[in-house]
């Protein structure tokens, strides 16, 4: 292959992993080209690029997944090549096809290697030929319950069904003996179905005190292929990471040195180039073993995780998979020219409750810092006040630190994750520093299970916000009554609850994380120099707080009290007093407040409604708001459903107003 100059790249993608492509890009000197969503027009990925094209409605199927579209503004735009990031269409043989069909190079391996391994059968299978380790396991393509049930004894329990187009743990299942077996394959069919559209599992034995050890190789045109090191993603909930090191605590030379030909061999066996990921599951029983890590699979693009690998060697992934995709040879295609420098973690920040399930946490971010310091990373896409919303992965960010050894390092993400605040949507800052803490994780006791075997005491589940909430309501008193100022004239004046002889007292509804409750406040007599008091109920008034450091950050409704990576709403106690400004009360349109979900709605097209009457209730952040009507009309057009999620802006009901009339 002869070298072509690349002058231009299309980014296939958006978020943090589109801004990581463009800084690369540009040191490069390449032309940067973004897509966009209609939901992401104003993102930062976009603001970034030197150009930006439109490519469809916020979902990703009609969007980001595209190939047309994408296609199209990369002919529009003249770009040279294309850069796919990872999830999207960077594993779709299809689409690396039409690239090369459209004369635009493809960052990324030839279409032949991802459909190779991209089914987990034929990929074990293949590599085994190529003498590489696989769990034991039946990869072939019966799929009776009885001859799988058969299989799964001969391998013995506890063994793993695996959906064989599976992705993001969906469709698997740890099955501990015969007699859960039947009714395990018919769930990881069924959930398979659902999310492949491909019921097909394989069965392999379940590897005991399981480590996610995966290799990062690299491969050219010419015949080189490197790997650099490996990274310990074994810190996962239900099969998803969450943080992610390199190198894996407790290594041995001699295991590294045998995993890493095992996962040149893998990506030989496939005439793989470019950049690759080798995921190795080893038995992590007594520490890691050359006779113990098995082929899982290989994912054919760059990972969400390579900084990591980035940090430990000192080479930009990115820069070397512009390199050959040009046609260059590797920046270092001998294995002993690469070397290991420190160490290093990655934590995936998310928009998400680990109070309640993990669910993604949409809305927007009403603030966000993302701390700098010494051996320190952020990968980001998004900036203050940008929204989390529903149509996407709601990651926020990855904090990347480097430290001369895995003690250091741990000690600076947890000390960056102490800095972060994110107010808005819920996120996870407070469990990965939780995690970073850990200190069972930080003696490199740890595998697959250890975050679900510890879930409670991660998440701070119950722990008491009682401090938070008390800020918070001395913040929203403050802003209905701006400071008291010298005192009135007279008490008399005073219209809070003064009482001749006794502490002033005054009773202060509010809402604490959408539940109602009474604050009673205490006023300091006048002239004392002492402060406001807030207590509930017969709690003792003074009971000063131990909490840590807290931010308060104002909302539409009220404030959130920020803490130790927690956030408490405190609000105003009228759960139906809208938010005017986001209704546009001239041209009779109802617009959603918030990212949230439609919950009702509450009249049809031809309905009369009067000035102030209930039109819709969203409910958001675990909260409902009712929509009323701004003027006497009649309901011309419903737009959503219930039960539909909406963004925030969107249109739900127009009305014919009288004024309007
Ligand atoms: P997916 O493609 O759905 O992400 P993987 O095959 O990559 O699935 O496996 C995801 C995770 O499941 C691994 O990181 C590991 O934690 C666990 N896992 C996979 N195979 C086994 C096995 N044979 N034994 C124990 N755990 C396994």
């Amino acid at each position: 292959m002869t070298p072509r100059r690349l002058t231009s790249v299309l980014i296939a993608n958006r978020g943090e992993i589109a801004c990581r492509v463009i800084r690369t890009a540009r040191r490069l000197g390449l032309r940067t080209i973004a897509v966009h969503s209609e939901a992401d027009r104003e993102a930062l990925h976009v603001a970034l690029a030197d150009e930006a094209y439109p490519i469809g409605p916020a979902p990703a199927a009609e969007s980001y997944l595209r190939a047309d579209r994408i296609l199209a503004a990369a002919a529009r735009a003249g770009a040279d090549c294309i850069h796919p990031g990872y999830g999207f269409l960077s594993e779709r043989p299809d689409f690396a096809e039409a690239c090369a069909q459209a004369g635009i190079a493809f960052v990324g391996p030839p279409a032949s290697a991802i459909r190779a391994m991209g089914l987990k059968d034929a990929a074990k299978a293949l590599v085994a030929q190529a003498g590489v380790p696989v769990v034991p396991g039946y990869h072939g393509a019966r799929q009776e319950p009885d001859f799988l049930a058969a299989e799964a004894a001969a391998i013995g329990y506890p063994v793993l069904i695996k959906a064989v187009a599976g992705g993001g743990g969906k469709g698997m299942r740890r099955v501990d003996g015969p007699e859960d077996f039947a009714a395990a394959l018919a769930s990881a069919q069924r959930e398979a179905s659902g999310a492949f559209g491909d019921p097909r599992v394989l069965v392999e034995k379940y590897v005991l005190a399981p480590r996610h050890v995966e290799i990062q190789v690299f491969c050219d045109a010419h015949g080189n292929a490197v790997h650099l090191f490996e990274r310990d993603c074994s810190l996962q909930r239900r099969h998803q990471k969450v943080i992610e090191e390199a190198p894996a605590p407790g290594m041995p030379p001699e295991v590294r040195a045998a995993m890493g030909r095992a996962a040149v061999e893998a990506a030989r066996a496939v005439g793989y180039v470019g950049a690759g990921t080798i995921e190795f599951i080893a038995d992590g029983r007594e520490g890691l073993r050359a006779d113990g890590f098995w082929f899982m699979e290989m994912n054919t693009r760059l990972q969400v995780e390579h900084p990591v690998t980035e940090a430990i060697t000192g080479h930009d992934l990115v820069e070397w998979q512009f390199r050959v995709a040009a046609g260059e040879p590797l920046p270092v295609a001998r294995q002993d020219d690469l070397a290991i420098r420190g160490h290093a973690v990655e934590a995936r920040l998310y928009a998400e409750d680990p109070a309640g399930g993990f669910l993604p946490s949409t809305g927007r971010l009403l603030a966000l810092e993302l701390p700098a310091g010494e051996g320190i990373r952020i990968d980001t896409g998004v900036r203050a006040g940008d929204s989390v919303t529903p149509y996407y992965d709601p990651m926020i960010a990855k904090v990347i630190a480097h430290g001369a050894s895995r003690d250091e390092a741990l000690d600076r993400l947890a000390g960056a994750l102490g800095r972060t605040l994110v107010a808005g949507p819920r996120s996870n800052v407070a469990f990965l520093k939780a995690l970073a803490e850990a200190p069972e994780f930080r003696a490199g006791r740890f595998d697959t299970g250890f975050i679900d075997r510890d879930l409670a005491a991660l998440t701070g589940a119950g722990a008491s916000h009682d401090a938070e909430v008390r800020r918070g309501v001395a913040a929203l008193v403050a802003r209905a009554r701006p400071a008291p100022g010298p005192g009135p004239a007279s008490p008399w004046d005073a219209d809070d609850g003064f009482q001749l002889g006794q502490a002033r007292r005054q009773a202060w509804p509010v809402l604490v994380e959408g539940e109602a409750r009474e604050a009673v406040l205490h006023w300091p007599e006048p002239g004392t120099g002492g402060s406001l008091r807030v207590a509930f109920g017969d709690e003792a008034a003074a009971a000063a707080s131990a909490a840590g450091p807290m931010r308060v950050v104002e909302t539409p409704r009220g404030v959130l009290v920020v803490s130790g990576g927690r956030q408490v709403a405190v609000e105003a106690p009228d759960p139906f007093d809208v938010d005017l400004d986001h209704i546009d009360d001239r041209g009779g349109t109802i617009k959603a407040p918030m990212h949230g979900r439609l919950v009702e709605v509450l009249v049809a097209p031809g309905d009369r409604v009067v000035r102030g009457q209930r039109l819709a209730i969203v409910e958001a952040m675990k909260m409902e708001h009712a929509l009323t009507a701004p003027a006497d009309g009649e309901v011309a057009e419903v737009s959503a459903q219930a039960g539909q999620q909406v963004a925030e802006g969107a249109r739900l009901i127009t009305l014919k107003t009288e004024d309007a009339a």
